[in-house]
């Protein structure tokens, strides 16, 4: 893969006041390589709310993903946000399979396949997230679980790029990432099972995710195979965030 795709989970956090000081910020600070794809993951409220506003809409290197979707087409599921309704705005991107959301909403890697679905049939490309608990990594899990998981949520599927996300849950905000050996081995497992799986290396890319900040991107970044970040925390801040792009 050619580019390298930085993309900010800001989860729960900013109103869209602060989104657009956020933005403007950023925007006029922004001098970044052709070779980086920025991407913003903001609340579904602040989402679509940029898409019609153009000066953000038109910024060449920006993207704009959702965190979440439901994995029905419509009906009676409160608090939903349906692929139809998140087409609407248009975002390229949106994330699937959070740690948070399979531990805080207990979903299911065959609920994560159905909204990897209905993302690819609306056009929209999926983030997967996927990783181990520390007591997986302990008991060494970690690679079976991970490929287990690619599986499960990836069956019947077929497309022609899709994002994957190694996230160790141990390491998702905790100020504690794991090393470049730690990713490089990860990466070469996600790799030859996607492989096996009938993907080709250009159909997908792999990125980390887990306490990435400024002083860690640089040396993270040497891991085998990575195509990039994402990043919850060191996002939040755009001067944060551009440096650590940066670097
Ligand atoms: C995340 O939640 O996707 C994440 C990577 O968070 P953090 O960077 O804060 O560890």
């Amino acid at each position: 893969m050619n580019k390298l795709l930085y993309i900010a989970n800001w989860k729960m956090n900013k109103n869209f006041e602060e989104s657009e000081l956020f933005l403007d910020k950023f925007l006029s600070n922004i001098n970044i390589k052709n070779d980086i794809e920025v991407v913003i993951c903001p609340s579904f409220l602040t989402l679509a709310k940029f898409d019609t506003i153009s000066r953000y809409k038109n910024a060449s290197k920006l993207s704009f993903g959702a965190q979440n979707v439901s994995d029905q087409k419509y009906g009676a599921f409160t608090g939903d946000i349906s692929v139809e309704m998140l087409k609407d705005v248009k975002p390229n991107y949106c994330i699937v399979g959070h740690s948070e959301r399979r531990q805080l909403y207990s979903e299911s890697d065959s609920q994560i396949n159905k909204k990897i679905k209905l993302l690819i049939e609306f056009g929209i490309t999926p983030i997967l997230c996927v990783g181990e608990s520390l007591v997986q990594r302990e008991n060494n899990e970690g690679k079976l679980l991970i490929s287990n998981q690619l599986s499960a949520c990836l069956k019947n599927i077929d497309t022609n790029l899709i994002i994957i996300a190694y996230e160790p849950i141990w390491a998702i905000g905790t100020g504690q990432s794991a090393t470049v050996e730690d990713i490089s081995e990860m990466n070469s497992t996600i790799k030859k099972q996607m492989n096996k799986l009938g993907y080709k290396d250009d159909q997908f890319y792999i990125l980390y995710g887990g306490s990435v900040n400024i002083d860690n991107a640089k040396v993270l970044k040497t891991a085998e195979s990575i195509n990039g970040f994402l990043i919850g925390g060191a996002s939040l801040d755009a001067d944060n965030f551009l440096e650590l792009i940066k670097r």
